[in-house]
């Protein structure tokens, strides 16, 4: 970054290890990855199939807590912590952008954004208060007025915006995106590509992104390459 302002870090990952049983013997996912990312930055992680990719972001995702290493999500140790303690932090801390939008064919995209509320039983004011913010994030990710619209009546790049309003509900200060474009054509990945840049840049959370495509990173402030678990030494950020 070619500011002097100090940014925030959101997620950092020293020296992480993750095996997982395999059979009567292990495979080593993870073997000693660091990595970190600051406000309104975007990580990109690249690398073979079987490489490790998802297994990182499993971690930063708080979703695994790694064998051994540190890892820390918006000031919160997530190493050490149990399932419940994990949960609390991904529902506070993280948004997460699946491949494939895991969205309910049926409901409008509004009530897409809301359903945890409504889920959590949410009412009145609130609700209103939640509402508001679900057509505000519609508006930034380009379907303001698409409020009422279901999810079957949406292209696929549409619904992949859906996507990425949803994980912004909860405010997170790490966004987490595994493959997000590999279900898009060429046209539609840059212009989702693009839409996180800007997201990240206005709200000021940090993503980290898996991908595939070398055509996207040039958006990005840091790419990660890793192989058999291991991060490649190369140039940091850009
Ligand atoms: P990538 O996302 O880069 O394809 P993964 O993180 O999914 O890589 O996998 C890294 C390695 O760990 C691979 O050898 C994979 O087979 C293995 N692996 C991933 N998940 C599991 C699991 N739940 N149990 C056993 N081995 C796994
Ligand atoms: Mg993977």
């Amino acid at each position: 970054m070619s500011t002097a302002t100090a940014l925030k870090t959101h997620l950092t990952i020293s020296d992480a290890r993750v095996v997982y049983p395999d059979g009567t013997t292990t495979v080593t996912a993870l073997d000693g990855v660091s990595l970190s990312a600051r406000a309104r930055e975007m990580t990109a992680i690249i690398g073979e199939s079987g490489s490790g990719k998802s297994t990182l972001l499993s971690v930063a995702a708080a979703l695994i807590a790694p064998d051994s290493g540190d890892v820390t999500v918006a000031g919160e140790r997530v190493d050490g912590t149990d399932d419940t303690e994990r949960a609390r932090i991904r529902r506070e801390h993280i948004g997460f952008i699946f491949q494939q939008p895991n969205l309910v064919a049926s409901l409008n995209a509004r009530d897409q954004l809301l359903l945890t509320d409504h889920i959590r039983g949410v009412r009145g004011k609130e609700l209103r208060n939640r509402a508001r913010r679900a057509d505000d994030l519609l508006d930034r990710v380009g379907l303001g007025g698409f409020g009422e619209r279901r999810m079957h009546q949406m292209s696929g790049g549409q619904r992949q915006r859906v996507n990425i309003a949803r994980a912004l509900m909860g405010s997170p200060e790490l966004l987490l995106a595994d493959e997000p474009t590999s279900a898009l054509d060429h046209q539609l990945s840059h212009e989702i590509v693009e839409l996180l840049r800007s997201l990240t840049d206005d709200l000021g959370f940090a993503t980290v992104m898996v991908t595939h495509d070398r055509g996207l990173l040039h958006v990005m402030d840091q790419v990660v390459e890793i192989r058999d678990g291991r991060v490649l030494e190369g140039p940091e950020r850009q």
